[in-house]
């Protein structure tokens, strides 16, 4: 444990290696001890996101790190936007008690790709880690991993109840991979020690499987730049989150939806999606399907559970 956190401590640009991220030069530092490094974990409930982060953080504080861990929750419910947020720090305890705004590492568990607004969050010089096989042509000042998270899932049969391949610990080995190349072994450890024995070894079989296939993409000259954040008009804004102030009618969720499920004619009515959608947003009337999307999280459950060949696919929000 102590070679870990001496080597990350001893070059101050080691910790995250080979990324180059000089921790004494981002913005806040001085506010702790100058090391402490900050990690944005996003996805959606039901994918795995807080458990994640409390496996990080158990694994970092194996390695001999000292570490920080906590959720954010808004709304609750499946399928809805989450953040969890961890720190550590090879040298001294974390004193900072507030959510990671901006972030050395961004670690997006879901296979949907990340907003811009996420992405913004990354400080200059640092990575973001993607569960996903094809390259992400988007170009920013931060370095991007790619891991085929969902397949190795389905390959070792770690499902969700909907059926849906669990990516997070293959996650998770990629981070050890990309943040701390010696300390596969306390990941391991601490995935078997979170599982318990019934799924203990695939997940540890998950957490290797993605420490050895993670891959870091090269930027490319076309590559789509960052957009900068669009000035917003307060009074046209449209609500990032519903706010519970009424009875759940009145909670328009499809205010969380970044995509949106869409019919297309091979849809032949079966209605298991609406068995399967959260939100009751989907339903059969007068014979064929219809999505309410005042109601619709874009969660995107119906689309994996749906048996029909391109009967339903998830399409970008229009602006
Ligand atoms: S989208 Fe798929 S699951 Fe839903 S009604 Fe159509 S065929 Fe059935
Ligand atoms: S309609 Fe589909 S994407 Fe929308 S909330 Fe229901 S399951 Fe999720």
């Amino acid at each position: 444990m102590r070679d870990l956190r001496e080597a990350a401590h001893g070059s101050r640009a080691g910790l995250l290696t080979g990324l180059g991220i000089l921790p004494d030069a981002r913005p806040g530092a001085g506010t702790d001890d100058g090391v402490v490094q900050e990690m944005l974990i996003v996805g959606r409930g039901g994918e795995g996101v807080v458990l994640a982060s409390q496996i990080l953080a158990d694994t970092f504080a194996r390695a001999g790190f000292w570490v920080q861990s906590f959720p954010e929750f808004k709304a609750e419910r499946r399928g809805a936007p989450i953040s969890a947020f961890l720190r550590w720090d090879a040298a001294s305890p974390i004193h900072r008690r507030y959510k990671v705004q901006d972030c050395d590492v961004l670690v997006d568990v879901s296979p949907a790709p990340p907003s811009d607004d996420v992405l913004r969050a990354v400080r200059p010089g640092g990575l973001v880690v993607l569960n996903r096989e094809t390259r992400f042509a988007h170009g920013g000042a931060f370095e991007i991993a790619r891991v085929p998270a969902a397949r190795i899932a389905q390959e070792s049969g770690i499902l969700s109840s909907e059926g849906r391949p669990m990516g997070n610990v293959a996650m998770l080995g990629a981070c050890m991979k990309l943040l701390v190349p010696d300390g596969l072994r306390f990941l391991e450890e601490a995935v078997a020690a979170r599982m318990g024995p019934a799924s203990a070894a695939k997940n540890v079989q998950a957490a290797r499987a993605g420490y050895a296939s993670v891959i870091r993409q090269r930027a490319r000259a076309g590559d789509t730049a960052l957009e900068p954040a669009p000035e917003v008009r307060h009074a046209h804004r449209r609500a990032l989150f519903a706010v519970s102030t009424t009875d759940s009618l009145g909670n328009h969720t499809g205010g969380w939806s970044l995509d949106r499920p869409v019919l297309r004619d091979a849809c032949n009515d079966c209605a298991l999606c609406a068995l399967f959608c959260p939100e009751g947003a989907i339903a059969r009337t007068d014979g064929s399907m219809a999505i309410d999307y005042l109601y619709c999280k874009g969660c995107g459950i119906c689309e994996v559970v749906c048996p029909v060949k391109n009967a339903i696919a998830m399409e970008a929000v229009p602006a």
